[in-house]
């Protein structure tokens, strides 16, 4: 018979299993049974609507058998089964894009191991060739006639053929490996490991998992003497983690339950599990996760919790439960109130979906705000990843969700480190009247703002801005505890005092003729060139006028389609007590040109914008030296 050859990039991944040094072989066991499970489902599910399916207890049951003495493990199941086209599709090449995509991008990196691939993914069946030299899967599909056996032996291929099978289903058989000097196989022989396997990976299965175990029992007849039984056991409790009670699980549990179901490799930030009861009855269990999944950032990331019906599974991702502020956040539900064979449009109406989300909405809120309370630390880690989700939901919707998420928020302060409004709010002077805030790329470079050094100067905080989102933010919740946001880089920021106003107004006055001849200079650049006394030591820096801040024009006019209509209207400002004031002054028309230009372009800098024609700045800057 022809031998067929696995798809490409099967082929890497199974010769990545075959010569793996992973040390986890054993997971192999949990990806087979899982697959049982799913094919059990399918077939469940089906018998919903088709009352000719038998779905009796025996055929939603999972059964491991081992032979030694030729070197089998089996794993069968009475679900939907395969065809033989099936087992080519399904076998012989790869859906798991995602941990090749993974193995590309790292492909130069010698030191990624492909076990985080593995780890990470838990690539299915394939992992079967970590521990066997040979595989079976012998298959029965759902209303077919015809059974099917896949064969392969590793990276040369694999071949189909018809075979014999009465019942429905799937029987994957692997001939385990010989042990090596290194690896121990033969314990996948022993029956104690297998149930110990099943256990720690795979007991909330919701099918039984029957194994044949022998075990020796005192003999009725004979005293002192032992026969041996040998009795079908069922290996799991098939009780859901998140059935059981909390004080039963411990945290390891909750761990390896997270990592083997959402496939991350890191343990979560937090773990919440919580039963209500109510206007709904619902048991959620969810995590927030330490970095943010692969795809996180793309188009394809879709959000939402697992969705379950009594320990059924109805939805792999029910985005309706999860705002999109907790897009992040994974997790399950599970409701005896939501009928199982509900569909995705009806669901989407379901008055009692609604309340559930809400609540878990509340949950993740509290839950979030208690973590910022008591383990600061740990929120901010959790808030360098996700806040920015936080912000935007601030600002999306209309600012719909504000209220609930205000105090959720961390800024960077001039203070140092991270603050929240209330913590800003709650040390604010006495006579100061606003909430200060600069926007730029880094703290380091906000501290370094003339602006910022100088309302520092005067002991005041300022909240530093860097991410894009954050001035939009600002603008939606429009005040905090009755006090405004007020952007120190608008032209129209001033805490000077009356007499100092005055005399930067005569200042300005007195100065007419040169400043509008800078204006001139500089045309449609900016707006005015004006004197102020609120630089500090510095000579220029750039404001804004009206509504566009300069940070926000900056991001409006990288987002696409929104080419340059969005301009802030810059003002060029000069130190009236800096030296340069008088240079100015004294400088004749040509020099003053020069001076102009160098000023604004050197304040562009400052601002974090860049400059048009930077040679001839250079150009410029030697030339007066
Ligand atoms: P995954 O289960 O994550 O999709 P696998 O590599 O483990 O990836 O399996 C590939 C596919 O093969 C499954 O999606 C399923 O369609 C099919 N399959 C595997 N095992 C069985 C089984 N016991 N019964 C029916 N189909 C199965």
């Amino acid at each position: 018979m022809r031998k067929k050859q696995f798809k490409a990039e099967s082929k890497k991944l199974l010769d990545m299993m075959i010569n793996s040094i992973y040390t986890h072989k054993e997971i192999f066991l949990r990806e087979l049974i899982s697959n049982a499970s799913d094919a059990t489902d399918k077939l469940y599910f089906k018998s919903l609507t088709d009352t000719s399916i038998d779905a009796s207890a025996d055929s939603l049951t999972i059964r491991l058998d081992i032979d030694k003495e030729k070197r089998t493990l089996t794993v069968s199941d009475k679900g939907i089964g395969m065809t033989d086209k099936e087992l080519e599709t399904n076998l012989g090449t790869i859906a798991k894009s995602d941990s090749l995509n993974f193995k590309k991008e790292n492909e130069n990196d010698e030191n990624i191991e492909n076990i985080e691939v593995i780890g990470q993914f838990g690539v299915g069946f394939y992992s079967s060739f970590m521990v066997a030299d040979r595989v079976e899967v012998v298959s029965k599909a759902l209303g077919s006639d015809n059974a099917y056996k896949w064969v392969s032996e590793g990276v040369d291929g694999y071949t189909v053929e018809p075979c014999e099978k009465d019942e429905r289903g799937t029987v994957v058989t692997l001939y385990i490996k010989e042990n090596t000097e290194n690896e121990d196989y033969d314990k996948y022989l022993e029956q104690y490991t297998i149930e110990e396997l099943v256990k720690k990976y795979s007991d909330y299965i919701r099918y039984p998992i029957v194994m044949e175990m022998t075990s020796q029992v005192p003999d009725p007849e004979k005293e002192g003497e032992y026969i041996t039984e040998i009795n079908d056991e069922t290996l799991n409790s098939r009780v859901p983690l998140w059935r059981k009670n909390k004080n039963e699980i411990k945290k390891e549990d909750y761990n390896e339950f997270y990592k083997q179901k959402f496939f991350d490799y890191n343990d979560p930030t937090l773990v919440i599990h919580s039963k209500t009861e109510g206007q709904a009855t619902f048991d959620a269990l969810m995590f927030l996760p330490k970095n943010a999944p692969m795809d996180f950032y793309s188009k394809d990331y879709e959000k939402g919790l697992q969705l379950y019906s009594n320990g059924v599974l109805i939805m792999d991702k029910c985005p309706d439960l999860l705002p999109d502020y907790f897009s992040f956040v994974r997790g399950l539900v599970d409701s005896a109130d939501l009928t199982l064979n509900i569909s995705r449009e009806v669901l989407q109406h379901d008055h009692q979906l609604k309340i559930i989300a809400k609540a878990i909405d509340k949950k993740l809120k509290s839950e979030l705000a208690k973590m910022l309370k008591k383990d600061r630390e740990k929120y901010e880690e959790f808030f360098k990843t996700f806040g920015v989700q936080l912000k935007w939901g601030v600002y999306s919707d209309y600012g719909m969700n504000k209220d609930g998420l205000k105090d959720l928020l961390l800024f960077k302060s001039s203070n140092g480190g991270y603050v929240t409004l209330k913590e800003y709010r709650d040390r604010m002077a006495d006579s100061q009247d606003d909430i200060y805030y600069a926007c730029g790329e880094s703290e380091e470079k906000l501290a370094l703002l003339p602006q910022c050094e100088a309302v520092k100067e005067k002991g005041l905080e300022v909240l530093y801005f860097t991410d894009d989102v954050d001035e939009f933010a600002i603008q939606m919740l429009m005040e905090y505890d009755g006090k405004h946001f007020v952007n120190i880089q608008k032209d129209d920021f001033d805490l000077s005092s009356d007499a100092e106003k005055e005399a930067a107004k005569k200042k300005n006055e007195d100065s007419k003729e040169l400043l509008d001849k800078m204006k001139g200079f500089l045309g449609d650049e900016v707006t005015a060139v004006k004197f102020t006394n609120k630089l500090g030591s510095h000579a220029v820096s750039l404001a804004a006028e009206g509504y566009v801040s300069l940070e926000m024009a900056k991001v409006l006019s990288q987002m696409p389609g929104a080419g340059n209509d969005v301009k802030a209207q810059l003002v060029l400002e000069i130190n009236s007590t800096h030296p340069i004031a008088e240079k100015l002054a004294s400088a004749d028309d040509e020099k003053l040109e020069k001076y102009t230009k160098i000023l604004y372009n050197q304040a562009r800098l400052i601002a974090g914008l860049s400059i048009d024609n930077p040679t001839l700045f250079s150009d410029t800057i030697c030339e007066l030296m």
